[in-house]
């Protein structure tokens, strides 16, 4: 098509040339025809004494040179259009052969940017568009053939932290020695794809029974066991696989990949390292799926809301604070709860818009509070993204200036996972906040993979006992021990302590005799809005 448009293009400007050529070539004999004339016309005035016919004639027939004149225009014309003819050729072979050494590069161009759009350079492996593209073309043919097809999503788990240590280079290299791996264990030839940062998609398209993928991700699992050699160093990676398939859970791509991503994490606390996708375990359901993209808009629409619950010093009863907890006023399923959408927001990077609304709210009730003469210390939940992103700092330091707050009248909520995920930039950006004044409370404590030695390291002021511990010290010898020794760790530290969920008077006793600092509850309160809490302060004793 391309090539005979071109060669179209070419004829027309060869006849173009010619014809420009053709036109010099003309006037030319049109100079000589009227030098002829004008040279006859002279000779027969020298001659004859006038410019007659008869006398033209007379110096034609005598005048030898006037016969080569004669000859002038033929050779003019027959030289104009011999040379046009070759000069445009030759015109139009270089053009032609410009033009195929243009089309060459594009081509090789068209064909580079196909790779790229396609391919993940890395390793060389098809990439996510691929992927997709494949599996929607597998499962048209499946559809016809009736036969069986899978994709399995293998997760590199550690590979941020390899990264981090090795750099980009040999994490490259890392990579590159996982593809060929996977490509090695993975029946089908070209079933491998890069389809983000630390995941690979396999496509499974000729297999007959359940059990050959269940053998192939035990295969996968021992082939990436082994450790990888970069610099003479062996790392070992932690991988999970997740595992769907057509047509029982999903018939169309985004759906069958959305789901291998759910039995991705369902991988991620299976012992064996794989999971089949389950629609009982599946905690993106429909519901949270239209939550999230509704969640956008509830923060513009002021759909959120603070409420707040009281923090007791036990010694002396006195108000010491207060939680904000936050509450999703939807307009159709009414009061939604922090456990239904937090998580969500945090992996679709919405708590990113989340956590500064939380902030900018808290830290406006914090100042009304203290303009009333209100001494309350209000602690703020962040949330795991939140303390990996390094711009928190200033965005915190940026609202408490526009609220009028002081640190010291903040409390930041973080969690032992949060922390433990990447405890070097996490700690970064907690020593960077801690150093212009705000305090920090490790929440939920006993419920993460607590690290003593992080513990230390730490500018921490309070330790949140978890509630799960507190309810059940009445009737649980454990959970009393697991108290009891938190709180005098906590003081060791020099730590204050806070019990969360204490639901009786015999609670906030025992808590007493423990020497636990503060007690936080439904017992003293429930969270509630911050006009009600307002009249609840007015109605206290
Ligand atoms: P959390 O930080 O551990 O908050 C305490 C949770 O325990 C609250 O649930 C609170 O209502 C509940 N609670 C308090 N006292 C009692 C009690 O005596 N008995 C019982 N059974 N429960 C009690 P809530 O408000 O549903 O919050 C759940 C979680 O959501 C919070 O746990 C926190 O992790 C998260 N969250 C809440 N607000 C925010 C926020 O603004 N940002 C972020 N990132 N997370 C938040
Ligand atoms: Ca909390
Ligand atoms: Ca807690």
């Amino acid at each position: 098509m391309i090539l005979s448009v071109t060669n179209t293009l070419l004829s027309e400007n060869v006849k173009l040339l010619k014809s420009e050529v053709s036109k010099t070539a003309l006037q030319g004999v049109l100079i000589a025809i009227a030098a002829i004339i004008i040279g006859t016309c002279f000779s027969s005035l020298l001659i004859t004494g006038e410019i007659s016919l008869a006398g033209i004639v007379i110096v034609q027939k005598q005048n030898s040179v006037l016969w080569v004149l004669d000859c002038i225009p033929f050779i003019f014309g027959f030289w104009g259009q011999y040379s046009s003819s070759m000069i445009a050729y030759q015109a139009g072979a270089l053009v032609f052969e410009q033009t195929e050494d243009l089309r060459n590069k594009t081509n090789d161009l068209v064909k580079q940017a196909n790779y790229i759009n396609t391919h993940d350079l890395v390793t060389d492996l098809p990439n996510r568009n691929l992927f997709y593209d494949r599996v929607a073309r597998a499962i048209i043919s499946v559809t016809n053939n009736s036969q069986l097809l899978a994709i399995l999503l293998v997760e590199i788990e550690n590979f941020k932290e390899v990264y981090d240590t090795l750099g980009r280079n040999s994490s490259d290299v890392i990579l590159k020695q996982l593809s060929t791996r996977l490509q090695a264990v993975s029946p089908e030839q070209d079933c491998v794809a890069k389809i983000d940062g630390n995941v690979f998609g396999i496509l499974l398209t000729s297999f007959t029974d359940i059990s050959e993928i269940d053998r192939l991700a035990q295969a996968i699992q021992s082939a990436l066991e082994k450790p990888f050699m970069v610099e003479r160093l062996a790392f070992s990676v932690h991988s999970n696989v997740g595992i769907v398939h057509f047509p029982e859970h999903g018939d169309d791509v985004d759906a069958l990949v959305q789901r291998a991503g759910v039995a991705l994490e369902l991988a991620q606390s299976a012992h064996k390292g794989y999971a089949f996708y389950s629609p009982e375990l599946d905690k993106h359901s429909t519901k949270r799926l239209t939550l999230m993209s509704e969640l956008r808009r509830a923060i513009e629409r002021n759909e959120l809301v603070l409420f707040y619950q009281a923090k007791m010093t036990i010694k002396t009863g006195k108000l010491y604070g207060a939680e904000a907890l936050l509450r999703w006023q939807h307009p159709i399923h009414g009061l939604i709860s922090p456990d239904e959408f937090i998580e969500m927001a945090e992996r679709t990077r919405l708590i990113t818009q989340v956590t500064p609304w939380v902030l900018k709210q808290s830290f406006q009730d914090a100042a009304q509070w203290h303009k009333q003469g209100k001494d309350l210390k209000i602690s703020v939940n962040l949330s795991t993204k939140d303390l990996h992103d390094p711009e928190l700092p200033d965005v915190i330091t940026g609202i408490a200036a526009a609220t009028g707050i002081k640190p010291e009248w903040i409390m930041l909520e973080i969690t032992e996972s949060s922390v433990m995920r990447d405890p070097e930039h996490a700690l970064e950006i907690i020593k960077r906040l801690h150093k212009i004044g705000y305090q920090f409370s490790m929440d939920d404590f006993g419920t993460g993979y607590s690290s003593l030695a992080y513990l230390k390291k730490m500018p921490l002021t309070e330790l949140k006992i978890d509630r799960s511990f507190v309810s059940d010290i009445l009737s649980s010898e454990n959970d009393a021990v697991i108290v009891n020794a938190t709180i005098n760790l906590a003081h060791n530290l020099g730590l204050q302590v806070t019990a969360e969920g204490v639901e009786s008077k015999e609670i906030i006793d025992k808590l007493s005799e423990y020497g636990c600092d503060i007690a936080q509850g439904y017992y003293l309160n429930k969270p509630m809005s911050f006009e009600n809490f307002n009249q609840w302060l007015a109605d206290r004793p």
